[in-house]
């Protein structure tokens, strides 16, 4: 039996994994696809302390070298539920079971992708899913945001601040964000707005050079000339296994504060599967901690 099963090798993961090990404690670390989560489709990250540049898959290597040499076990499998048992949890994966005394459920999100050909490719040369991640390599330069709720709105006025000319396109003939932040982008003279459109075809081999777009009333086809493209059509934490376990809100992120706690006694949660504001690498490790430490806690008063 393990003392604790981390759920999902991203950022998060990968941090409860250090402290755990360091808290003396054995941890299983389970990931169904690709250790060091998210971070590895950014071929650049700057805003990691400690790296002025980073590749995302370099920095998932060191943290999981880091893991794995602190005596993590590391396990490639999907967890598919958890059941509480007499002396804790057995976590069911799709290729074994594992016992456990506590659970830290670090399974992350997914962006939305738009489903257009050549978007996987071109993601970090002109495709992007996070304005606050990749916003400044845009400076000065023209964006479009895809999206007109409050991620995409929140985006634009970001990227506003930086770059020469922001293009939202919304499929719907209305925004859906927040009042005060269309108020805000109407007011600057850099941003335009366009709505009953539908990013179509994305333009460019190794790096995008235009966005094709499509009015979905008259079908009529634009293209619009730019360096980048922020896709901001929502994010989908991966909790569907555990719903019976913890509280998840309307949006599918497990409910807890920065303690990490979830209503059910051994079950922690850390990173972008939790409600949170920010979710970023930084708050994902930082989740990490708390969690493992919480774990421990957990444990050493059983
Ligand atoms: C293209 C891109 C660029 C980014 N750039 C930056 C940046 O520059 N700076 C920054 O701070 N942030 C950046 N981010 C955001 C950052 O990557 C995330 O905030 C961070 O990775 C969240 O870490 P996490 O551990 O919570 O979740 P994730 O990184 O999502 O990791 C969760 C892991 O859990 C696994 N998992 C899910 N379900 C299961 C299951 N049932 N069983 C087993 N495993 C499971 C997943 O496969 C995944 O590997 C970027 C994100 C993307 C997509």
């Amino acid at each position: 039996m393990y003392d604790i099963v981390i759920i999902g090798a991203g950022p998060a993961g990968l941090t409860a994994s250090i402290y755990a090990r360091r808290a003396g404690k054995s941890v299983l670390l389970l990931e169904k696809e690709n250790f060091g989560g998210q971070i590895t489709q950014s071929p650049k990250v700057e805003n990691y302390p400690a790296f002025c540049e980073i590749s995302g898959t370099e920095l998932a290597d060191k943290m999981l070298d880091q893991a794995t040499n602190l005596g993590a076990d590391v396990e490639l499998d999907e967890v598919t539920g958890i059941q509480k048992t007499d002396k804790g949890f057995t976590v069911k994966g799709e290729r074994a079971d594992y016992d456990c005394k506590a659970v830290i459920l670090s399974t992350g999100s997914k962006h939305r992708t738009l489903g257009l050909d050549n978007e996987q490719e071109l993601v970090g040369n002109g495709i992007s899913y996070c304005a606050v991640c990749d916003g400044a390599f845009y400076a000065g330069q023209t964006v479009a945001v895809i999206g007109g709720g409050n991620s995409a709105l929140q985006d634009a006025v970001l990227l506003s601040e930086r770059c020469k000319k922001v293009i939202i396109v919304q499929n719907l003939s209305f925004l859906t964000g927040e009042e005060v932040l269309q108020k805000k982008l109407k007011s600057r003279d850099n941003v335009t707005i366009i709505v009953d459109n539908i990013a179509n075809k994305l333009i460019g081999t190794e790096a995008l050079t235009a966005l094709e777009i499509k009015n979905t009333i008259t079908g009529e086809i634009t293209t619009l000339t730019v360096d980048g493209v922020f896709v901001a059509i929502g994010q989908k934490p991966e909790n569907e296994p555990f719903k019976s376990n913890v509280d998840v809100n309307n949006y599918g992120y497990i409910v807890a504060d920065e303690t990490c706690v979830t209503k059910d006694k051994g079950i922690f949660v850390a990173g972008d599967c939790r409600t949170k504001g920010i979710r970023q690498i930084t708050t994902a490790t930082a989740d990490g901690a708390t969690a493992a430490l919480a774990a421990c806690r957990y444990i050493d008063s059983l």
